[in-house]
């Protein structure tokens, strides 16, 4: 056991709002409270703590590699750092907003790391191969798009497409989003057997018994301690505040493909001439290129100019 007041390695695997749970590096956990009021801590946080009688006093947030904010409402919050990946779950049915789809993958695009989009419930036809088709622009911006059925007839593709998401798993911390429907409780109960069991301890621990909510949880999807899942309940929005509209093109991979080819260096892809941007969209020829397809989809577009004008 260290001395009291030594300074403890752990991992933030719960929070909720200043009650967190940490966990140290042998897998024991304790209610923590960050010290001074600044100092949030998120899930996925590696913390500096002590031990102050039965809990723990946050010291000292690692530097982090990442950091995620959630839309709730009119309210942005930091809610998840140092991830891996950041996983779309949607499904055939009901159907998925492209423009939320948009947002994770600009939000991922600007810290860095890879969205996987899983298109569940591929035994609902004909919904499942147009949403399929829907997704032609992600898949061809590079986005890995995995099908999958948590439920339906036949276990042996159910079995196959879970193992083929395992794969793409293994070894890293991801986020797990998805609309309410979409097959996402089903899928962190399969991948996380206690998840529901651990979940109420977690809610009980940190909120005292006064109310219901979930935190945003983290958890271990196999006994190795090294492939985590962190689910956020109720998350249906980044938040995007952070990004400076300026920027918004550079983390459209469609859209950054032309940059550097419009007239003004400065060009906003709204309304000024010249902008190459706006040629992709409207299936103009570029010289260089020569390209009859239209690199930039027309939702593609309307959601950049959406975003444009909500970041400004
Ligand atoms: P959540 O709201 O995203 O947590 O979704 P749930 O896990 O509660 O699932 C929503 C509904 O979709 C439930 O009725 C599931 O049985 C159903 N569901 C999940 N996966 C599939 C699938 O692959 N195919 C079909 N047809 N239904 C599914
Ligand atoms: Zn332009």
């Amino acid at each position: 056991t260290p001395a009291a007041g030594a300074l403890q390695p752990g991992l933030v695997v719960a929070a909720f709002g200043r009650h967190c749970l940490v966990e140290s590096p042998d897998g024991t956990r304790r209610i923590c409270h960050p010290r001074g009021k600044k100092n949030a801590v998120v899930v996925g946080d590696r913390v500096a703590w002590q031990a102050t009688g039965d809990e723990g006093s946050i010291e000292r947030v690692e530097p982090r590699r990442n950091l995620f904010y959630r839309q709730d409402e009119m309210r942005t919050k930091s809610f998840a750092a140092n991830l891996d990946q950041i996983l779309v779950l949607i499904a055939a049915d009901p159907e998925f907003s492209e423009r939320q789809l948009a947002r994770s993958l600009i939000a991922a695009e600007a810290e860095g790391i890879p969205v996987l989009i899983v298109l569940n419930k591929s035994d609902l036809q004909p919904a499942f191969d147009q949403a399929w088709e829907r997704l032609e622009s992600y898949r061809r911006m590079g986005c890995e798009v995995l099908p999958l059925r948590l439920k339906g007839q036949t276990a042996a593709e159910t079995e196959r497409g879970l193992i083929e998401l395992e794969q793409h798993l293994a070894g890293k911390t991801t986020l797990v989003l998805g609309p309410s429907g979409v097959g996402k409780s089903t899928l962190v109960n399969r991948l996380v057997p206690h998840a529901k069991a651990l979940t109420g301890e977690i809610s009980r621990a940190l909120n005292s018994g006064k109310h219901t909510t979930t935190s945003t949880t983290w958890y271990w999807v196999d006994g190795t301690r090294s492939t985590a899942l962190i689910d956020s309940p109720g998350f249906q929005e980044f938040g995007l505040n952070h990004i400076e509209p300026m920027q918004l093109a550079h983390f459209m991979p469609d859209l950054r493909a032309t940059l550097g080819h419009c007239r003004f260096y400065n060009c906003t892809h709204l309304h000024e001439p010249g902008c190459a941007v706006r040629d992709q969209v409207m299936g103009v020829e570029d010289a260089g290129r020569a390209s009859k397809e239209k690199s930039i989809g027309d939702n593609r577009y309307r959601i950049y100019g959406e975003l444009f004008a909500e970041l400004s």
